[in-house]
């Protein structure tokens, strides 16, 4: 068979990369491999992969055929060297910042986060001394005056769950290369398909692949990408365990032995051999397959949610919308910069009757499910005040936009047509 050189385009990327007919048996479909333990062909080699002299499978907890097939995909439509994948976008997010944080470190975190996000960070803060520095506004200087001598990195979404606010990635990007801090970007919401915050100057992205990439509400999962770019040697001391000597592995430098993706090594070797947060292959594989037509499905989920979004604007009981591809929004032009597609197809709107109308209009949705998942091929509702967003303190909340009268949904693949009528039936039991 020729090989194929040029580079992919996304659609063809999101069905081949990273994975090819298995050469064992010729099965087109990437074999799920459920092992625990893989045979080692001497005792040698058993001993170099324990030491990261060299590369291959040893025990499912640190790395997996089926869960690496998912990684090499995920990279490759990210344009990131490296990727590690992880059994939720909770334990992403823990990963990331366990690996570059210890106690008493500092970091820069957006104002607006999903309600989960929060919730880690504030307990992070409390209990381990790893300090959240909350940017004041959405604005890249909003970000660069939050930054102290003991700040490590710089947090925040791509688009914003549950408000769809695009965030200005390439401005804060630009705060981050100037203060020599890794950037690091949760892109549940848009999905590679939407944005790749490396292309923006990203240095680390993040994903929840339980909504958008696996995209049947089936299965949790999350994905660490490492741009390889970041110059962690530069500061060993500031970023020990990426650039300083492992003492226990004879040594080992993980900059200095994997200079092209050092993040994403020292994220497997202490976030999934010491903590162990690993993907199962069955999720991997429905990730996987999900995947494949991601782009397909963002697309539609786009035109879908600019319909909804624009019915809810129009509509006399409807007080806002929250989707930055409607004119005249705030945020407008970030959303236009970035996501010429749309924002995805996670919004809020907000109901002039309050909290009372919110809840009265979930509970009349027929067709809609009222449940706390997003991304997926149905469409969903949550009144996130009392749910997702339910932990966070009234200023957070304020800060997410989150009210007593507001409601998230998370637009599907239906038609159009029927979503509106399901809504507009709602609407009318709200009143
Ligand atoms: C859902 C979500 C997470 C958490 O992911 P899980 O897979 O549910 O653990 C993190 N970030 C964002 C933006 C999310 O929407």
């Amino acid at each position: 068979m020729a090989t194929e050189t040029r580079p992919q385009r996304f659609a063809t990327a999101a069905i081949h990369a990273g994975a090819a007919p298995d050469p064992a048996t010729g099965a087109r479909a990437q074999p799920i491999y459920f092992t625990n333990g893989f045979v080692f062909e001497s005792t040698e080699q058993a001993a170099d992969i324990f030491a990261m002299r060299r590369t291959g499978f040893s025990y499912s907890r640190g790395s997996n055929p089926t869960v690496a097939a998912l990684e090499r995909r995920v990279a490759a439509l990210e344009g990131a060297a490296s990727a590690v994948a992880v059994s939720s976008g909770q334990s992403a997010l823990l990963l990331i910042l366990m690996t570059l944080m210890k106690s008493g470190d500092a970091y820069v975190v957006s104002p607006r986060l999903f309600g989960g996000s929060l919730g880690l960070i504030n307990r992070l803060d409390g209990r381990y001394d790893m300090k959240a520095q909350f940017a004041k506004g959405l604005d890249p200087a909003d970000f660069e005056a939050a930054i102290t001598p003991r700040t490590k990195a710089i947090v925040c979404e791509s688009i914003v769950n549950p408000c769809a606010t695009v965030m200005d990635i390439a401005g804060i990007a630009e705060v981050a290369r100037r203060h020599k801090l890794p950037l690091i970007v949760d892109n549940t919401l848009a999905s590679p398909a939407l944005i790749r915050p490396i292309e923006h100057g990203a240095d680390i992205v993040m994903h929840s692949t339980s909504k958008f990439l696996g995209g049947s509400g089936q299965t949790i999962g999350g994905v660490i990408c490492d741009a390889g770019r970041f110059d962690w040697a530069a500061q060993p001391d500031r970023y020990n365990l990426v650039a300083e000597p492992w003492e226990d592995y004879d040594g080992l430098v993980v900059t200095e032995r994997f200079p092209d993706f050092s993040f994403a090594v020292a994220c497997r070797l202490f976030g999934l051999r010491e903590l162990g947060p690993g993907l199962s292959p069955m999720n991997a594989f429905l990730t996987l397959t999900g995947i494949e037509t991601l782009p397909l499905r963002m697309a539609r989920h786009c035109a879908n949610a600019k319909a909804v979004a624009g019915f809810l604007r129009d509509h006399p009981a409807v007080e806002w919308v929250s989707y930055p591809a409607l004119p005249g929004q705030a945020g407008e032009a970030l959303a236009t910069r970035y996501v010429p597609e749309g924002p995805g197809s996670i919004f809020t709107f907000a109901l002039k009757g309050g909290e009372a109308a919110a809840k009265r209009f979930i509970m009349s949705l027929k067709l809609i499910s009222h449940l706390v998942n997003i991304g997926e091929i149905k469409s969903l509702a949550i009144h996130p005040a009392t749910t997702t967003h339910r932990q966070l303190l009234p200023h957070e909340k304020a800060a997410a936009l989150v009210g007593p009268e507001t409601v998230r949904l998370s637009i599907g693949l239906e038609n159009a047509e029927d979503l509106i009528a399901d809504i507009e039936q709602a609407l009318a039991q709200a009143e």
